[in-house]
């Protein structure tokens, strides 16, 4: 019946990319480009490079490229910024015919200048895009010319579509990030029980939500990378004593090379579900050694859970026996849900992420029943098959899986960027509950 499943709906070239939980001993491949002919499910280059970068408040992102490319902008993101909203904006170059012919780099050069004429900021990101790395025009040198002319930074971001696939685009990101940091700040005293939060890109305010409850417990956050995040905070990064890091798919190379640079340790932290966030808290008090810190983590996670507890016993009651099937972008978020379900009774039957990596699927082979089916950058046909096969009752994922759900007449949770309610923290863990019984048991199903 599985061969029968595999041969209708997967490619050969992919069936190493798929796997249910104690069924095949093999290793699930990933971390590698799609499969040329597949409908991948991941996003582009240029876009794991502006889900970085684009929080970055008081930056002015320019895309060069043609006007397709820059619809991928704030409206579909929902980070939110507590000062500028310059970084709202999705300036284009808006390359044509002609300047793929002769060559854009004049006409970038120009909408730099009027850019940082009409916008007074700091840093200007140049994200190059598909056709920038065809024709071949010189971001760098470009970027270092108007930095020179107006006398602020104004950095590439490598993001062309031959880099690779989505995770390359966290690495220029974070390439770019690097760029900004202010080396000579490596040899000041760093700050006591101050962090940097990498990984979170304050949707709907989900940083806000954290600095709350670190500041409750004695933490200072420097800067966060990069939600709600400002120019001279960025510079300013080498201040922090530790990196903690929420999703690692995007950030793990930039805490990599932050230690390797500046002698700042990291770890991994999650504040999905109550289970996560709690076992988060006392780790970073455990990292600063502080008896008072501890008291303070074990203070707010008692108040913090009985105060939600109740609220998810009521939807555990209704929910209890689901099925999910979590198709995400990173590896980080998909092991929290495995969790985060758990805490309100429902079971995960298939799982898969566009960008995961070899320990955290690991991670997740270890956390799910078997019979489970894990896969690395699925393509639609993979994801309905599969969710029908199981049985699943709900689809967690982003904009590009949602009407594979309801095409299907499955409930859809999304869990991506262009949602407007916090998913972080204590409330976060209730705020999913209450959607997941919002969309699960709703009387629409029974007109399917
Ligand atoms: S053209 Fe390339 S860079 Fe632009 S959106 Fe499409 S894949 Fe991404």
């Amino acid at each position: 019946m599985r061969e029968a499943v595999l041969q209708d709906t997967v490619f050969q070239e992919r069936e190493d990319s798929i796997i249910t939980k104690g069924k095949q001993k093999k290793q699930l491949k990933c971390d590698t480009d799609s499969v040329a002919g597949c409908v991948s499910q991941r996003a582009c280059v240029y876009c794991g490079a502006r889900v970085v970068l684009n929080p970055v408040t008081d930056a002015i992102h320019l895309v060069h490229g043609p006007i397709g490319c820059a619809s991928y902008t704030w409206d579909i993101r929902g980070s939110l910024s507590s000062g500028s909203d310059l970084y709202r904006n999705s300036f284009s170059t808006d390359l044509k015919e002609q300047d793929v012919i002769f060559g854009g780099e004049k006409k970038l050069a120009r909408a730099i200048d009027e850019l940082v004429e009409k916008h007074p900021a700091k840093v200007v990101f140049v994200y190059a895009t598909c056709i920038v790395g065809v024709i071949g025009d010189d971001l760098e040198a470009v970027c270092k010319a108007a930095a020179d002319k107006h006398q602020i930074e104004v950095i590439p971001v490598q993001s062309s579509g031959f880099a690779g696939n989505k995770s390359a685009g966290y690495r220029a990101a974070c390439d770019a990030l690097l760029r900004l940091i202010q080396r000579d700040n490596a040899k000041v005293a760093q700050k006591k029980n101050t962090l940097n939060y990498l990984g979170d890109f304050n949707l709907a305010g989900e940083v806000w939500i954290i600095k709350n409850y670190l500041k409750e417990i004695g933490v200072n956050v420097n800067v966060a990378f990069t939600g709600d995040s400002k120019y001279q905070a960025l510079k300013n990064a080498t201040h922090a004593s530790v990196n903690i890091i929420q999703c690692a798919g995007s950030m793990i190379y930039m805490a990599e090379r932050m230690k390797e640079l500046y002698k700042i340790p990291y770890f991994n932290i999650s504040f999905l579900g109550l289970q996560d966030t709690t076992a988060s808290l006392r780790k970073i008090a455990v990292f600063f050694g502080d008896e008072d810190m501890m008291s303070q983590v074990e203070k707010l996670v008692q108040r913090e859970t009985v105060r939600v507890e109740p609220e998810l016993e009521w939807y555990r009651q209704r929910l209890q026996g689901k099925k999910a099937a979590i198709y995400v972008g990173g590896g980080f978020k998909a092991i929290s849900l495995v969790k985060q379900f758990r805490e309100i009774g429902i079971d995960v039957v298939m799982i898969g992420t566009q960008t995961g990596r070899k320990e955290e699927y690991e991670t997740i082979n270890d956390l799910v029943d078997d019979g489970t089916i894990i896969l690395d950058d699925a393509n639609p046909t993979e994801l309905e098959k599969f969710m029908v096969d199981k049985g699943a009752h709900l689809l967690v994922g982003g904009v590009k899986e949602r009407p594979l759900a309801y095409k299907l007449g499955v409930a859809f949770i999304d869990h991506n960027h262009d949602r407007k309610h916090p998913l972080s923290g204590f409330v976060g863990a209730v705020n999913l509950a209450k959607e997941v019984y919002t969309t699960l048991c709703s009387p629409v199903w029974k007109y399917v």
